[in-house]
């Protein structure tokens, strides 16, 4: 017999805080084979899960029934469910390739996260969608990696943003070009190490931050220094305000096939609420710039902004439809604590109509790769809709961990991905302590690639 205080049990807390936001009540789980007891608020739930447990990987069966419990016992005591139902983690289509290599065809891995992990009708269906948008895409390549390219600075600072991001102004322009120097010199030693190991790259993506908030001779210096992959090669470039005709060029000249130009909303008041400094008319006049270059097109927008009403999000979204992208993301407000944003309460309820929206009004495209994060309104998710054939094969196979990922600059994230092993190095995050610690870092990045690489031999 085993007792869980699910105060002290991280995972257990997830689930509460699905009900609860930050209020964790008091409560136990008891568990006896495959009987669960939750005691909670002088109540207590019984639950036999003999039936299911047997869908579960042996290694993980304590676990996931502990949450699948206390998932059923709120459910029943609040008389709420959640459209994720007791999933609580970033990649929900993990569990449903983990029941297709169990040996279970489409339709039984679907019907295992609705019957097992409670996800509703409505999201699993989507992961049935997803599941087969990505068919063929899935890449398990040992000899090929995707490059990530960090860039921490933003045209000015969005008060929704919870990352690291440095304002791209006069003050911060010696830190600027100190940090594109180093950058610059972190990605060749790091394409001479890929070289020199025989590995190639399956796409490239240089992320932020806003890569285009750099002026254009850094850019391209930037953009140099990675060459001409030959691949999928997405540039970030988030804010309207910082597209140019020269920046798209230089992205053009380099071999980038793939921008992301984020309005987040078409509304010019909430735009002005959330700090984006920028308009509508702005976003369109980047769209139409990058447009008239070839490359695919990426427009992100945010569901539950600040005071945004259901009109107000149909409107953004079937505007930045009308323009016919490659690629829509649609994310679901997330209730950072490091964000600026105030919250009135309403925002689930708000959120979930609009992502039902979006769902609804996708004709054209298919949702292909989704994620979920910490403190998302109502429990929901981020999805990426493609129109067929341009689906982003970075955000597959980075979001499904089928390709390791060599990452460069400041808090990037390197992840080696092999031998049924995920590993991760870090870059440091603070700008002066990735100067401060570059040869270092750099060398240590190196060897953690190395080291795995010759293991997997
Ligand atoms: S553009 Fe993105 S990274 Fe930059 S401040 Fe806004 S949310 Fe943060």
């Amino acid at each position: 017999m085993q007792r869980f205080d699910i105060r002290q049990n991280a995972e257990l807390c997830d689930v509460a805080r699905l009900f609860f936001d930050e209020d964790i009540p008091t409560a136990a789980i008891v568990c006896d084979g495959f009987s669960y007891v939750v005691e909670i608020f002088d109540r207590t739930f019984s639950f036999d899960y003999s039936d299911i447990a047997d869908s579960i990987p042996q290694s993980r069966q304590a676990a996931r029934l502990s949450k699948i419990a206390l998932y059923d016992a709120l459910a029943s005591l609040t008389g709420e469910v959640k459209p994720w139902g007791a999933l609580t983690g970033v990649r929900p289509t993990k569990l449903v390739y983990e029941a297709l290599a169990a040996g279970r065809n489409e339709n039984e891995a679907l019907a295992v996260m609705s019957e097992i992990y409670r996800v509703s009708k409505k999201r699993a269906d989507i992961l049935g969608e997803i599941i087969r948008a990505q068919r063929g895409k899935i890449l398990f390549l040992n000899e090929y990696v995707n490059l990530y390219v960090h860039i921490p600075f933003c045209p000015s600072r969005c008060n929704y943003c919870s990352f690291v991001s440095v304002p791209m102004d006069k003050k911060h322009a010696a830190e600027a070009r100190l940090y594109v120097e180093l950058l610059c010199k972190e990605i060749r030693e790091t394409l001479l190490f890929l070289n020199s190991r025989g590995l190639k790259i399956l796409s490239a993506y240089i992320g932020g931050g806003t890569p285009t908030a750099l002026d254009g001779q850094s850019l391209d210096s930037v953009l140099g220094a990675i060459g001409d992959v030959g691949c999928e090669y997405t540039c970030e470039a988030g804010r309207p305000d910082s597209v140019t005709e020269e920046k798209m060029s230089i992205m053009r000249r380099h071999g980038v096939t793939r921008i992301c130009i984020n309005p987040q909303t078409l509304n010019d008041a909430t735009l002005e609420k959330i700090g984006r400094r920028h308009t509508a008319e702005q976003f369109f006049k980047a769209y139409d710039i990058a447009a008239k270059c070839g490359v695919d097109i990426n427009c992100d927008l945010i569901a539950g902004l600040n005071d945004e009403t259901q009109e107000d999000f149909s409107r953004s979204f079937d505007g930045v439809k009308a323009l016919c992208p490659q690629n829509i993301t649609v994310h679901s407000l997330a209730k950072k604590n490091g964000s600026g944003i105030r919250y009135d309460g309403g925002e689930n309820l708000r959120t979930a109509a609009m992502t039902e929206y979006a769902f609804s009004h996708s004709n054209g495209y298919s949702p292909y790769y989704l994620y979920r994060q910490k403190r998302q309104a109502c429990n929901l998710e981020n999805v990426g809709f493609a129109v067929l054939g341009k689906e982003c094969i970075n955000n597959i196979t980075t979001m499904e961990e089928t390709v390791s990922v060599v990452a460069c600059g400041a808090g990037a994230i390197s992840k080696y991905v092999g031998g049924g092993k995920i590993a991760r190095f870090a870059n440091m995050r603070d700008l002066k302590l990735y100067a401060e610690r570059f040869d270092e870092k750099l060398a240590g990045k190196l060897e953690f690639f190395d080291s795995l690489y010759d293991s997997a031999r």
